[in-house]
Order: C-alpha cells, then structure tokens, then sequence
C-alpha cells in the first residue's frame, strides 16, 4: 500500500485534509482520520530538530542547511531564532527546561543556559572530536544520550567536511554531574533519532544508513535499557521500504511516530504499522507539543507542519512542558 501520491505543500496557515491514513483500530484512538494537516513555516531548507518550548507556547527548530534556527508561535508566525547556527540539527528540552544542542560545525552538544548565553557541553571522546551529534534526548537521571554519524563533517550544506576521527558512529550516554562520556552502542551504521520508551526500559535508535548506500540500514532499532546506564539485546523494530526514518517521538502509551519520506508513520510498540500522516514534504522530525501537548508539530523540508491527536508524548521534554502547564493553570485558578 502506499500513499506516495504527489500533494503540493498548501500556502502557510492553510491544512490539507486526507493526510491521515489508518491502518490498525488501535490508531483511531491516537488520531482522528480526518485531522487536518496545517502548515506554520516556509521558505527552509532542511527542517529538523523541533523542540516544544512551553513557557512561550513556541517550536524551535533547526533549519540545518541554512544554518539557522527558526521559531513558530501562533502569536508570531516563523521568524529567525538564531543565525549563524552553527549548524546545528537536533534540539531538546532538559530536565530545567534548558535547550541543548548538536552542533554539527562545533561537533558538539551545547546548552542555552536561561539568560540566552550557549556553551559547549561535550566536544571529544577518548581524547578524539566526535563526528557531528545529529539527535538528543534527556533521561529522567538527568543524563543526556545523543547520536554520532558523519553527516556534518561529509555533507559540505550541513558543516564543515574533516576526516572521521571516531572509529565508529555511537550512541553516547553523557552525565552532565560527573562530565563523564560512555558510548553505549557502536551497533548502527548512521544512528539518528532517538527516543526511550514511557517507562525508559528501551531506547529507540533509528538509523538512517541506507539515506547514503542503498545497501544499508533504514530501520529503527530498539535496546533493552540496563542499569539506566547500559544498552542490550538490540534487534530491528521497524523497516522502511524507501525512504529512512530521521527523527522521532514516542507518546504515552508507547507508540513510536517516526518521520519517514513521505511523513509520519505511527507505530506501535508491537512494531506494527498503525497510521500515516502523509506529509507533503520530505520529513525528518517530529515532537508533540501545544497547550495540551497532543498537538504533533513536524519538520519537513522547507517548513513547520501541525496536527492535532488524541494523545502526548513521553519523556523529559513533554514532563516539563506538562509542569509548566500545570504551572500556568495554578496561577489562572489562583488568581
Ligand atoms: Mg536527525
């Protein structure tokens, strides 16, 4: 089956309807088949990275090969967040509501701290750059797990070209307490996206390999979580005909919404292929988002998509932006 048929992208702040495709009965209480696509943003190069800022019911996200970041509310519409950006991809929310960053021209993970200053968290591995940390997310320990492929250092548009100098591309765990850096996992050819399960036992690990040789992977991965420090037992959680699967997000009750090609697919924790968002651009991220969180915001080529679901996301990031809410509501009963 497929839903490759070709649909320009609408004007900004016009929906396409049809986007949503179910494909499993347990879908239908995720998303409502006739949920409307809408796009926020245009004019990018290569949206990724989307991070749901809360206390300004905002989406930052990176515009990788403009080496810029954008920011979308509904308030403002799209305008610049930061430029130059040091190509930065991947972005995400720390258990204080910080960004952190991966820079692909610094090779780096980096922090905006409250005051808006940025500075370098982790640059080196066994005394070696790393090669350009694509994707990152915070574990409820506070620590931060990233992935490590080549791209910024072999793709001229997404950072500065300079040999490898890691003898693989990891998965890394960093723990900001005692600065110490572990890789976790030499297991995949390119990992990208990545995103733990509600209940933190299994990280999710896509890997996108097969984007630059056709003989490699383009599937999710999935590791048992050991210790809350370790990874084990990896095996394939869900391939992709064409395309690969970038970012990801995994909502409460453990579905995995990965980008692919040609959107979004919906997949539960079985592996099972539940529904398509079918986007009309080339899509490499996503991250829920919204006063009530359900709102799916998703990175695609040239712009910022919404879509508004039946359920949140799990982890880190969504517990703060759920606090703040919280927050925010106390404050309205409270006068
Ligand atoms: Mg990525």
């Amino acid at each position: 089956m497929s839903n490759a048929v070709p649909v320009s992208p609408p004007s900004v702040g016009s929906s396409l309807s049809g986007a949503v495709a179910i494909l499993d009965d347990r879908a239908r209480a995720l998303i409502d088949p006739e949920a409307e696509l809408v796009r926020l943003t245009e004019g990018g190069i290569w949206a990724e990275g989307p991070v749901y800022l809360p206390a300004e019911d905002a989406v930052m996200y990176s515009d990788v090969r403009a080496d810029r970041a954008m920011r979308w509310s509904e308030a403002t519409g799209g305008e610049v967040w930061r430029a130059p950006n040091d190509n930065t991809n991947g972005n995400t929310l720390d258990r204080e509501g910080r960004v952190l960053h991966c820079e692909h021209n610094n090779r780096r993970i980096a922090r905006t701290e409250a005051d808006g200053t940025r500075h370098g968290l982790v640059d080196r591995y066994d005394g070696r750059p790393l090669n350009s940390p694509n994707d990152i997310v915070v574990r409820s320990d506070g620590s931060i797990w990233f992935t490590d492929p080549p791209y910024g250092i072999i793709l001229p548009e997404e950072g500065t070209p300079a040999p490898q100098e890691q003898p693989a591309c990891f998965v890394f765990r960093f723990d900001p307490t005692s600065q110490e850096l572990t890789a976790v996992s030499d297991f995949l050819v390119h990992p990208n996206g990545l995103a733990f399960s509600p209940d933190e036992s299994r990280l999710y690990v896509s890997d996108t390999g097969g984007g630059m040789d056709p003989a490699d992977p383009r599937h999710v991965v999935v590791f048992d979580v050991v210790d809350g420090q370790r990874l084990e037992g990896p095996r394939v959680f869900y391939e992709m005909e064409t395309g690969v699967p970038d970012g990801f997000r995994v909502d409460i009750g453990g579905n995995v919404w990965t980008s692919a090609e040609d959107g979004i697919h919906v997949v539960g924790s079985d592996g099972i292929l539940l529904a398509r968002i079918r986007v009309p651009e080339v899509t490499a991220n996503c991250v829920f988002g919204g006063p009530d969180g359900r709102r799916l915001f998703i990175a695609a080529s040239s712009s910022l998509y919404a879509i508004d679901t039946l359920t949140t996301g799990s982890g880190v990031a969504c517990d703060v932006a759920g606090q703040v809410a919280a927050a925010r509501e106390g404050g309205t009963n409270h006068g």
